[in-house]
């Protein structure tokens, strides 16, 4: 399951975070964009299950979802889309850049000396 590497990825990158200030984590943050290809119930699941066992067994999964966002040059405004079967700008229909929603990072890893 993908989210579940992902988990473990994120357990491994807070844990290292906090051996460097010998803390405990008490909460990590996440940015998940809506094109990352992650499901941001099922990495919740999943971290849930894969926390067990490591330094982070207390520590909570906070979960910031990313709206697509498209910058279109010809309206010219960045828009955000609710649906993406097409990345296109929802005014003029002109394709262009996507500027949100791909992230998928640590925001933050909240420590407890
Ligand atoms: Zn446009």
């Amino acid at each position: 399951m993908h989210e579940l590497s992902i988990a473990v990825s994120l357990i491994e990158a807070a844990t290292e975070v906090a051996a460097n200030q010998s803390g405990i984590v008490r909460a990590v943050h996440v940015r998940v964009g809506a094109l990352s290809g992650v499901v941001a119930e099922a990495l919740a699941s999943a971290y849930t299950m894969a926390r067990i066992g490591t330094p982070l067994e207390q520590a909570e999964l906070v979960i910031e979802p990313v709206p697509v966002v498209v910058e279109c040059r010809r309206c010219p405004a960045k828009r955000e889309l609710l649906t993406f079967d097409a990345l296109v700008c929802p005014i003029c229909g002109n394709v262009e850049e996507v500027v949100r929603g791909r992230e998928l990072e640590i925001t933050a890893v909240e420590i407890e000396e």
